[in-house]
């Protein structure tokens, strides 16, 4: 049984505890039907990207949350027990039997509502973090069930890598594809909620205006490519069926998908229900060139060159 515990080499003198996990970027991802529990069937090859959030955690009594960086810009991320760390700790104590107490501070990187899965890692990290500070001894497969209880994508963050998701996307299978791939980010202003892109991709659907079944289909050729083929095949095989409804929702991604490619990127798709465009390119040569093109002409607030498969939430030092 593989125990994910720090020992007490991982607790900085202070009595702190810091541990990071990855953003990620859906290569592939196919929306299946609505299921009766409101959420939809996913097909879904995730990719860890090396953009990462650190959640830190220090003895404390009862729970305090401060959250800073520049993916939480404008309050958009809650401090409360509405933040996914916060419900982290709340499972994990009741799990493990014992008190919620944790002084917790998020180093935000990863932008909110960005299609990137922040939240997500955050709460992989606030997992593997409160883990080691409370010496719950929980095995992987332990972290791994109570991911899955705080999120759809909260499995992956843990896991990292490359994988399969299916279900509503918590059921993974991992992917031996280790050849790294480099990305650029075109991060918009303003985040998209996930579940409005998902009820706009059921509106396009109902009125005809986008196949009924997925058009993405099935990941065979994405795996393929990812596991042995170059860049360019790759390009050739990204899909995702949430960028039309969020292009729907904002007509200015149009824009933005068009930019990374006119930038020198082999393709560009929105990353998970967006707004976030992720352009993949050749190498990391490429990555800073076509970066530098796109910080110059302003159709994103922010762009990030990143690479991946990185892995997941891990513990610092
Ligand atoms: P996904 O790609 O998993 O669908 P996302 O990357 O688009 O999600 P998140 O950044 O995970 O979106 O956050 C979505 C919403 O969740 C935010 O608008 C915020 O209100 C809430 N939230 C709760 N906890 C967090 C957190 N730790 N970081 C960011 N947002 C959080």
């Amino acid at each position: 049984m593989t125990r994910t515990s720090a020992g007490p080499g991982r607790i900085a003198g202070d009595g702190s505890v810091a541990a990071h996990a990855p953003a990620k970027v859906n290569v592939h991802l196919a929306v299946g039907p609505l299921r009766a529990d409101g959420f939809h069937e996913l097909t879904t090859v995730y990719l860890a990207v090396s953009l990462l959030d650190t959640v830190t955690v220090r003895p404390g009594e009862g729970l305090s949350l401060t959250v800073a960086g520049e993916g939480a810009a404008d309050g958009a991320v809650p401090t409360d027990a509405r933040n996914l760390v916060w419900r982290a700790a709340l499972l994990l104590a009741a799990h493990a039997g014992v008190p919620a107490d944790a002084a917790m501070h998020v180093d935000k990187t990863i932008p909110a509502a960005a299609g990137l899965a922040g939240g997500s890692a955050d709460a992989a990290a606030a997992l593997v973090a409160l883990d080691a500070l409370w010496g719950t001894r929980a095995t992987r497969g332990d972290l791994s069930e109570l991911a899955a209880e705080l999120g759809s994508d909260v499995p992956f963050s843990l896991h990292g890598g490359v994988a399969l998701g299916t279900g509503r996307g918590e059921l993974l299978s991992p992917v031996l594809a280790r050849r790294r791939t480099d990305w650029v980010l075109g991060i918009a202003g303003e985040g998209l909620s996930t579940p409005t892109v998902y009820r706009e991709l059921d509106r396009l659907r109902e009125e005809g205006r986008v196949p009924a079944e997925s058009a993405a289909g099935t990941p065979d050729a994405v795996l393929t490519a990812l596991r042995s083929g170059p860049a360019d095949a790759l390009a050739a095989e990204l899909a995702n069926d949430l960028q039309a409804p969020a292009v729907g929702l904002r007509p200015e991604l149009r824009r933005g998908l068009r930019a990374v490619t006119d930038a020198g990127a082999l393709a560009g798709l929105v990353s998970g229900s967006g707004p976030t465009v992720a352009g993949l390119v050749a190498d990391e040569d490429a990555a800073a060139q076509v970066a530098a093109t796109l910080s110059g002409d302003g159709v994103f607030r922010a762009v990030r060159a990143v690479h991946g498969p990185v892995p997941g939430a891990r513990l610092v030092g």
